[in-house]
């Protein structure tokens, strides 16, 4: 019984499939209200479904009169059922709106949100992530995760049609991969474990098996500092390539880039023109630069920076005068300050390591790894690390490890840069941070 009359309430369109040509028609459309208007006895509603939205007019004699009482009860946020007639009106958006016959409030609004809809920058970020679901039914995010959602789909395209296959590794696991500091401990029954900070080391060993690997999963870094390019919980688009060193996966990684970047222009352009992005202009190859060289142009600059330091953000800013800026690539690093695996040049002081940049900020590392075993023990020792804990890695080095290269890329740093969005809280659905653990 409720089944056949809940069936008169499935919906017969979606906002974008409504047009002049139904003009006169009856149909069902669902969604939420996400604005109304009163301008002299004429009250306007807006009702949003998943494509986009739609004007619903309520004019005194031209909706039933059993309706009246319900009306008050309608406020922004309700979702809501109506069956109505399709009318032109060239001064609607999409030029028609909607004569509601009935309605079926599905949902009431009990509470006036604090987020206003329209709002492109919105109100402080704490509030806002407080209510995070709500945020998210502003065009200002909807635009941002649907361009998130063309960029993954796009580098999983990428990356198959290079050859690569998806992989998922553990993200509980017995051993730091990168050095203990930014690991998250927690309980795995009677014993310490940590969550992965990133999927390094399975990849590596993947690349014996499989060749080419990919991975787009979560990583977790407890990162003490509060600032707008840091996460605790990020996404990370890994490859691994067997017979590869780093100047392979940079080609490989800068393809990436412009395969992404065609896509969102051709898959989110009503999006791109909402948020005002003109995206940016990308040169191919990406421009590199050796890490002494721009030493070098720091210390031109009055820079006290020594060959050896990291180069942070704020001293590359410096840079961008002398042309260092969009995409590029800071290749050579020294040894002395990238992980154990990163294989070092001939010289040993340098390593075949990159990081890609998009102006000050850091998109991804890669590198050659070192697959000869007593030189990854060697480094390790260097860098103090319990040799110990690695042996469930180190041991299957005993059995032909391939040479290969690699790269991590933050999706949310990517999208920082496509997006032209200054904190990556506005990427992730639900941020972690040192200060934030829910929604
Ligand atoms: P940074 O110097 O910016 O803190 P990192 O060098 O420590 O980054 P890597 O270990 O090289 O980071 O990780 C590879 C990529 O993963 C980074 O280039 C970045 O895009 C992303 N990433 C790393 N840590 C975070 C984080 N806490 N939040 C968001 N993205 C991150
Ligand atoms: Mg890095």
């Amino acid at each position: 019984m409720n089944r056949s009359k809940d069936k008169t309430w499935k919906r017969t369109h979606y906002s974008k499939n409504i047009d002049t040509s139904l003009n006169g028609k009856e149909v069902i459309i669902v969604g939420w209200i996400s604005s109304i208007r009163e301008h002299s006895n004429v009250k306007f509603l807006t009702l949003n479904d998943r494509f986009g939205n739609i004007q619903v007019i309520l004019k005194k004699n031209e909706y039933p009169a059993s309706l009246t009482s319900e009306i008050p009860k309608i406020r922004e946020h309700a979702s809501i059922a109506i069956r109505g007639k399709v009318r032109s009106e060239p001064k609607a958006p999409n030029g028609i709106e909607i004569i509601p016959v009935e309605f079926k409030i599905l949902s009431l609004a009990n509470k006036n949100s604090p987020i206003v809809i329209q709002s492109r920058k919105g109100i402080g970020i704490d509030t806002r992530l407080d209510l995070r679901a709500i945020d998210l039914r502003r065009p200002y995010l909807q635009s941002i995760f649907s361009i998130r959602y063309t960029v993954l789909n796009s580098c999983r395209e990428f990356l198959r049609k290079e050859g690569f296959i998806e992989v998922n590794t553990p993200k509980i696991i017995a051993t730091a991969t990168e050095g203990g500091a930014t690991l998250f401990p927690i309980f795995y029954y009677d014993r310490e474990a940590f969550l992965t900070q990133s999927p390094q080391l399975y990849k590596e060993q993947l690349t014996m098996a499989f060749e080419n690997v990919f991975e787009i999963g979560p990583i977790f870094r407890a990162e003490p500092s509060r600032t707008n390019r840091h996460l605790s919980e990020a996404t990370s688009i890994d490859i691994e390539k067997a017979y590869a060193e780093y100047n392979e996966v940079m080609e490989i990684l800068e393809s990436m880039i412009h395969y992404v970047r065609d896509e969102v222009k051709d898959k989110n352009k009503s999006h791109l023109e909402y948020l005002k992005i003109k995206l940016p202009d990308i040169s191919f190859p990406f421009q590199r630069y050796r890490y002494s060289d721009l030493i070098e142009k720091l210390q031109n600059v009055g820079e006290s920076i020594e060959w050896g330091d990291d180069i942070s953000q704020q001293r590359l800013r410096n840079l961008h005068d002398k042309g260092i800026k969009n995409f590029y690539f800071i290749i050579d690093w020294p040894t002395s300050i990238k992980p154990f695996y990163v294989k070092p040049k001939s010289t040993g002081t340098e390593c075949e390591s990159f990081d890609l940049m998009y102006e000050n900020l850091e998109l991804s590392s890669g590198s050659t790894r070192i697959h000869d075993k007593s030189e990854l023990v060697e480094r390790m020792k260097k860098q103090g690390l319990n040799i110990d804990a690695f042996d469930f890695h180190l041991r299957v080095f005993d059995y032909g490890m391939p040479p290969h290269a690699g790269f991590g890329l933050g999706l949310e740093r990517l999208l920082m840069s496509i997006c032209s969005v200054d904190n990556i809280r506005d990427v992730v659905l639900f941020p972690r941070d040192i200060d934030r653990l829910s929604p």
